[in-house]
């Protein structure tokens, strides 16, 4: 008889009982009781039990085999399937109402023993799971993650491939895309002093792609952005990248909700079509961040003519009321207050308020009876409540209070859980002011188009330019971002000569695109949806590290295989590089 094929440890159920089985994985553990030694195998699909028992096995040696078995060998074990006695079932494996009484052995190969366990929840240090990341990726908890990750992105290219979208590949050795981050530079051999740029995003090229008539693309695409991480950045990540064709933004909501709410519900996330709307505008005006979490309340309110009190260099003031927040301590209120002056704000205020007549406050300079009635007011403020109050530059007003709500939201425990708010926030200003260097920044990037209608107040009034841009936010993490395009050439120069890109420079930089418009571009559109945050939400990851199967750390190096590393000098030679300092050699 010949052997039979291998079979997933993790499938094997009471129905398969009487069948002979061979499976390959390896040893999750090995118990020894002299005839009888058990082991757990282990492979992607989950675990079964295996036993050597000595009163079913001819063989002597097999049973001295068993006994040689330790942890992560690998192993190919045949025998026949048996329903485990009742009180041998374990409850919590889907394999535990049964166990493979072995009958044949191989040991495919050895291991020494792993740094960690291989086993959920272990409390290894994040550094030596990064440096034995094979290893790590062998924990259940982890394979999962990237089976997930499989089936999602299987998932998300069947509605692109229904909805007529061609998954197109653009380059990596490319010139730089300004998606407002440093670039990763490659220097290129063959032309001397010369560098490639790796692509922030396939941005160009998927708007040439338009122009070139394919209509509707996408790509599960990698960028590269050289910026200082963060827990939820990475130096590469990937995006779902989409570029459409005459659409409207109608368009793209439409084709993003559908990916949504066919992705999200098999992950058990409800997911409704169409997401709310909200403008830019009005998500700064409730909430002080352009990406709110809309699951509380706790929203930012006005306090009108409180301004000219304070003094004529005020740009905004805005508040909130913490209902309950009168018993908030001193030292709390302190806290906040020194996280207001590191915000940049000049006037922080908080009035604790209880009855008529009877409030409490860090300044009764700017207060008296009538202004505190007048201030309850304005917030609804009632008998046990806090108002914080932030007075100065509108920008470190709306980040300060944008973030202290969502501080006390977590503090206070406002936050329900599972629930989940999706959501596209529209209409952003196409241009941002940085006073540092005096001059216009795109808040996307430059290619995308203003409101046909703010057109005239390019020139005249750049900050009321609003862009046809939007994002997709669920639980105040931006999901995705996209815009519809600027398709003409005189449009895209008058937008470079905003931002102080010159003719020539605009020629050097984006002469290609520029010269494309020239031929016929039609309008086009879309949006890059970063896939490692979707699959931290959909598998519950605290960490984006844990949905990428080789991340980086936070300093931007891998453990693993050790990089970035110095280099041989003639390597720097062939590259016509010389280092103006000598590397850091370790040990
Ligand atoms: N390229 C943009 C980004 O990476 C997305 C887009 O505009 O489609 O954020």
């Amino acid at each position: 008889m010949s052997a039979p094929s291998r079979t997933p440890a993790g499938t094997l159920r009471p129905e398969h009982v009487g069948k002979t089985v061979r499976l390959m994985g390896w040893v999750n553990r090995r118990r020894d009781h002299g005839e009888l030694v058990f082991i757990d195998l282990r492979d992607r699909s989950g675990l079964a039990q295996a036993v050597f028992d000595a009163r079913f096995i001819p063989d002597a040696a097999l049973l001295a085999l068993a006994k040689e078995l330790r942890s992560e060998f690998v192993v190919d074990v045949t025998g026949s399937v048996v329903a485990r006695d009742a009180d041998a079932v374990n409850k919590d494996l889907p394999t535990g109402a049964i166990e493979v009484r072995a009958t044949a052995l191989v040991i495919l190969n050895r291991a020494d023993t792993p740094p960690f366990p291989i086993e959920d929840g272990i409390k290894a240090a994040e550094d030596l799971r990064l440096k034995y990341r094979y290893l790590d990726l062998r924990r259940p908890e982890m394979t999962q993650r990237f089976v997930a990750r499989s089936a999602v992105t299987m998932a998300i290219r069947e509605v692109l491939h229904e909805e007529g979208f061609l998954d197109v590949e653009t380059p990596i050795l490319t010139k730089s895309t300004p998606e407002g981050a440093r670039d990763f530079l490659v220097p290129s051999r063959i032309h001397e002093g010369e560098f490639y740029a790796l692509p922030q995003s396939p941005q160009l090229f998927k708007q040439l792609l338009m122009v070139a008539g394919l209509e509707r693309y996408y790509q599960i695409a990698r960028c590269f952005r050289d910026e200082d991480l963060r827990a939820d950045r990475q130096l590469e990540f990937t995006q779902v990248d989409v570029e459409i064709s005459f659409p409207t933004e109608e368009t793209v909501y439409a084709l993003i909700e559908k990916v949504f709410t066919r992705v999200f519900p098999k992950w058990g996330i409800a997911c409704e079509a169409p997401f709310r709307r909200m403008t830019y505008d009005e998500a700064m005006e409730r909430f002080g961040i352009d990406r709110p979490d809309t699951r509380f309340g706790l929203e930012l309110g006005n306090f009108p003519g409180f301004e000219e009190k304070i003094s004529s260099k005020v740009e905004r003031v805005k508040g909130l009321c913490v209902p309950g927040g009168a018993s908030f301590s001193r030292k709390r209120l302190d806290d906040i207050e020194k996280g207001a002056r590191a915000a940049g704000v000049e006037w922080f205020f908080w009035v604790k308020t209880a009855g008529p007549g009877s409030w409490n406050s860090n300044s009764k300079k700017f207060f008296d009876d009538a202004a505190i009635e007048r201030m309850r007011a304005s917030f609804g403020a009632g008998e046990s409540d806090l108002v914080f109050l932030a007075a100065g530059k509108s920008k470190s007003v709306f980040d300060f209070l944008g973030s202290l709500r969502l501080q006390i939201a977590r503090e206070e425990k406002l936050i329900p859980e599972g629930r989940y708010d999706f959501l596209w926030v529209t209409d952003f200003p196409l241009l941002e002011w940085h006073p540092e260097d005096a001059r216009w920044y795109a808040t996307h990037h430059p290619f995308t188009s203003p409101r046909e209608e703010d057109l005239p107040f390019l020139e005249s009034d750049p900050g009321r330019v609003k862009a046809r841009a939007y994002d997709v936010v669920l639980n105040g993490m931006e999901l995705g971002g996209g815009s519809i395009r600027i398709h003409r050439s005189d449009v895209q120069s008058r937008i470079f000569a905003r931002l102080g890109i010159g003719p020539e420079e605009a020629r050097a930089k984006f002469g290609f695109l520029l010269e494309a418009f020239r031929f016929g571009a039609p309008p086009h559109g879309g949006i890059a949806l970063g896939l490692d945050r979707m699959l931290m939400i959909l598998t519950g990851s605290t960490s984006i590290r844990d949905v990428i199967a080789f991340p980086k750390t936070a300093s931007g190096t891998d453990l693993m295989t050790d990089c970035p590393n110095p280099v041989a000098p003639e390597q720097l030679a062939e590259l016509h590089i010389a280092l103006a300092k000598p590397p850091k050699t370790e040990g």
